[in-house]
């Protein structure tokens, strides 16, 4: 038998908070000195002593939606009427909270001859942002698609800098889709409609073997999992974190 958990555990004070999208909130954390993860991963974060809990308890697993260059651990969520996000909506400022981590492996593969297909509904972003940031600051030479499918672009966390980064990395190419317009009040001339085998593969065209990343709640990676293996990827090829508890 292997000995206890050999993971890091620490403590970490809330710094800021901003909403990121309608109903969607990120979170800065504290970074302790030495304390390192990869792009993609994700952590356990405890409230302590919260004013209110319920049967889930005061823990939840986050995808690390920072980069790791980047000065903060943020994390961002869609604020739900549950006890844990209640609480930490209104959180004060430099409250400490535990953090355990990182786990996972929804990183990027080393390979930089095949490209990457990353697929984000809504929150399942926060991985792909963290990926994203890494790549363009690095320089990395993979090609990277983001398909992002959201109900309108006031739903899309994060939008708005995932457009701005093509600038910085001419390697990266942004396909975000609407797929409830007609709720929106914002304009939008991009894509519409669900991340299906057809759009992939009007920008896919010359991507030779990628390898596909999903992430986001369950029924959504199971959905484009699906979807994948109908178009006729193999499994081999596929990567994917479901957020449990959507
Ligand atoms: C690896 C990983 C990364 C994640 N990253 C993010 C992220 O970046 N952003 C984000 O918003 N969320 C993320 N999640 C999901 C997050 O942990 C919460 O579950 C989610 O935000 C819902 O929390 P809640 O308080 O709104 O609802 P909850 O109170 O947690 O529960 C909502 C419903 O889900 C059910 N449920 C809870 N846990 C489970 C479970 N383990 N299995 C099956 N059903 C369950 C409950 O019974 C309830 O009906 C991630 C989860 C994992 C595992």
């Amino acid at each position: 038998m292997s000995s206890a958990a050999t993971w890091p555990i620490f403590m970490a004070k809330l710094k800021s908070r901003q909403e990121v999208a309608e109903g969607t909130m990120a979170f800065h954390f504290e970074k302790p000195a030495g304390w390192t993860f990869k792009a993609g991963q994700f952590i356990d974060i405890t409230l302590l002593e919260p004013s209110e809990t319920d049967t889930e308890g005061n823990t939840r697993g986050f995808s690390i939606a920072s980069a790791p260059h980047e000065e903060t651990i943020m994390v961002a969520t869609r604020m739900r009427d549950t006890a844990f996000k209640r609480v930490l909506k209104i959180l004060p400022l430099d409250t400490t909270v535990k953090i355990e981590g990182p786990f996972g492996n929804l990183t990027l593969h080393n390979n930089a001859a095949r490209p990457a297909v990353l697929l984000a509904g809504g929150i399942g972003i926060t991985p792909f942002r963290s990926i994203l940031f890494r790549a363009a600051k690095e320089k990395l030479p993979h090609r990277i698609f983001l398909f992002y499918s959201n109900r309108r672009p006031e739903d899309a966390p994060f939008l708005g800098s995932l457009q701005q980064l093509e600038n910085e990395n001419p390697n990266y190419k942004l396909i975000a889709t609407m797929t409830g317009m007609e709720n929106s009040h914002q304009p939008w001339h991009g894509e519409t409609g669900l991340i299906n085998g057809e759009l992939l593969a009007r920008y896919l065209q010359n991507a030779v073997l990628p390898i596909y990343y999903i992430a986001g709640p369950a029924s959504m990676v199971k959905g484009l999992h699906t979807m994948l293996n109908d178009a006729g990827v193999d499994d081999d090829d596929i990567r994917t974190e479901e957020f449990v508890g959507y």
